[in-house]
């Protein structure tokens, strides 16, 4: 116990730790630890980002998927699934009611659709940037090449989301069927770098098959990729995929991770999510009080919203989006933090 608080004053002062005390840190979390990595987490997110919380809006695009990741409720190989597409025109309207809102992040997050290729997306960036020049887009639209997120940064996309989902190879070859490779996930993370995005990685906690030993490769990761953003949530099981009688991930372990993530790069934007509230009513509430500092409210229209079912239970299905605007303001002033109108780009420390 000791030696781990030492690892934590390590982590708050370097910023690193080498793969086997990561390992470590992991093994031995008991409460106390999380406690000590909580306080020091949430000192430093303070320093740099007082009690302000960043938003995105979600906007969730399309729940067709070419892809077949055994975890994800909208694979392709799921005939259950229920499958929609927003044209142009409705994702634009969800931008105009978010801005309303206070949105000046929108998140296009989908399957892999073909339907949205670049003739279809461009002009559609080009769109919202000229309507709402204010505004940071985010794209979160899975695997695509070279000349194409090229083509979308060209048209005003500023961050890209793409988790890496596992470090290790060989656990994401237990996620994934053999046509997806963990090399052209993680090429297409240095691309997007290159190319000049704020990029997001990210993984799943609690996904099956993953140990202590994964998640020390995940952080190791993220300490030296060193994303602008990182997404991180439990695994919640879907009941219609080949994961369905697996367990899923814990807010405590979640929490824990946010906690270490924030030390390990103090500036980091780092949401929490909306598996976290899935699986506790106030799980956001405990992200943001173990480091957390983004939150993404649903822009989708509510029509839709059950049809994108990454997950089972996922909540606000059935809110307006100003209700769940106004739902995680609430929550976060009960805590202490109020949510922002800012596009909400990392500061540069
Ligand atoms: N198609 C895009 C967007 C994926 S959805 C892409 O490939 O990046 C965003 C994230 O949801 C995924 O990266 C994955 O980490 C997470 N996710 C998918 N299924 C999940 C599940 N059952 N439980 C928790 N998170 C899940």
């Amino acid at each position: 116990m000791s030696d781990c608080i030492q690892l934590v004053q390590k982590l708050a002062e370097e910023h690193r730790l080498t793969l086997a005390e990561y390992e470590t840190l992991l093994r031995e979390r008991s409460d106390a630890l999380a406690a000590a990595l909580r306080e020091q987490a949430v000192r430093v997110r303070q320093a740099i980002y007082g009690n302000a919380v960043f938003t995105r809006g979600l906007i969730e695009i399309s729940s067709y998927c070419k892809n077949n990741c055994f975890y994800c409720g909208i694979r392709a190989g799921n005939p259950k699934a229920e499958r929609y597409r927003l044209t142009p025109e409705e994702i634009l309207e969800c931008c105009r009611e978010g801005w309303t809102l206070g949105f000046r992040t929108f998140v296009l997050q989908g399957g892999e659709d073909p339907f949205f290729t670049d003739e279809v997306l461009c002009p559609l960036l080009r769109q919202i940037k000229q309507e709402f020049p204010d505004c940071a887009i985010t794209l979160s639209l899975g695997e695509r090449s070279r000349n194409s997120y090229q083509a979308l940064f060209d048209a005003g996309a500023d961050r890209y989301l793409l988790r890496h989902e596992t470090a290790d190879k060989e656990h994401y070859a237990q996620l994934h069927p053999a046509s997806l490779s963990w090399e052209h996930r993680m090429a297409c993370l240095t691309t997007l770098k290159e190319i000049g995005y704020q990029v997001g990685c990210g993984f799943m906690v609690g996904s099956p098959g993953q140990t202590e030993r994964e998640l020390a490769k995940d952080l190791k990761f993220v300490e030296t990729f060193r994303p602008a953003m990182c997404g991180i949530g439990p695994f919640i099981p879907h009941r219609d995929t080949p994961f369905a009688e697996q367990s899923g991930g814990s807010v405590e372990l979640t929490c824990y991770l946010l906690s270490i993530l924030r030390l390990m790069q103090p500036n980091l934007l780092l949401p929490a999510t909306t598996a976290l509230g899935t699986l506790d009513p106030i799980g956001r509430e405990k992200g943001v009080l173990a480091g957390a500092n983004v939150v993404m409210p649903n822009l989708s229209p509510v029509s839709v919203r059950k049809k994108y079912a990454l997950y089972d239970n996922k909540i606000c299905t059935g809110e307006e989006s100003a209700q769940c605007r106004g739902c995680l303001e609430r929550r976060m002033q009960t805590i202490g933090y109020s949510l922002v109108t800012d596009r909400g780009d990392p500061k540069q420390i």
